[in-house]
């Protein structure tokens, strides 16, 4: 909130969603926000995260991920915004650190930020060239089926108090939300849906123009694209 001339005024959207950037997956999340025509910004520092409505956790590899918050206090700093209603997403490894649990980790390796009350598995499906597409209906997020790219992704295994699920897959929780969070363990930003994105949105309660689709050559595996195996 701001105070401008006596009147409180809620952040204006300008202020929009951040993406962290300390490594992972950055730019296709840009790409996609961009497309919805929502203003977004890399998060590297505290002072990014100045009046942002809702952050996202992008995917990449989480143990590398933890160090990297800890060492710059943005760890601290992102628990604080939260506290204060900044709304969180976080994708695959992103999921990863908002879980209050992690299952057959050691603990001091894996100290995330523990803000959802969800346990979760790492890489529970095997390893890197085990990853799979999938094209599923996830009804509260869009009314079509959407394409989601599970790439060395975890399963959520256990909600607790508040959390509830929008995707299960085979007994797993693929994706899930509560009032402030929202976890997916696929990629939405490797594939032309924009659905994922307008739902977190939503979420941080940005008003969106009207609906869109990205113009793209999209194939269902596209994302090797981005992260070519040899
Ligand atoms: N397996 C990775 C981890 O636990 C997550 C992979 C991903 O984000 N696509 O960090």
């Amino acid at each position: 909130m701001r105070v401008r001339q006596g009147i409180l005024e809620k952040p204006d959207s300008i202020a929009g969603i951040g993406v962290l950037d300390l490594q992972g997956g950055v730019v296709e999340h840009l790409e996609h926000l961009a497309t919805l025509g929502l203003p977004a910004r890399r998060v590297k520092g505290a002072a990014d995260l100045e009046d942002l409505s809702g952050l996202i956790l992008p995917g990449g590899e989480s143990t590398c991920l933890i160090r990297l918050l800890r060492c710059g206090g943005l760890d601290r700093e992102i628990a604080e915004r939260f506290n204060a209603g900044l709304k969180l997403w976080g994708i695959c490894a992103g999921a990863v650190l908002l879980a209050r649990e992690v299952v057959g980790e050691i603990a001091t390796l894996i100290a995330t930020l523990g803000l959802m009350d969800i346990r979760i598995q790492r890489n529970a499906f095997g390893s890197q060239l085990d990853s799979f597409n999938r094209t599923l209906a996830v009804p509260a997020v869009a009314p079509e089926p959407i394409p989601l790219t599970f790439i060395r992704a975890p399963k959520i295994l256990y909600l607790g108090k508040g959390v509830s699920s929008l995707l299960e897959i085979d007994g797993y929780c693929a994706a899930a939300e509560d009032h402030d969070s929202l976890v997916t363990v696929f990629h939405p930003e490797l594939t032309p849906s924009l659905a994922f994105h307008r739902y977190f949105a939503s979420k941080c309660e940005i008003q969106l123009p009207t609906r869109q689709t990205i113009p793209t050559a999209w194939r269902a595996d596209s994302w090797v694209g981005y992260a070519p195996i040899p």
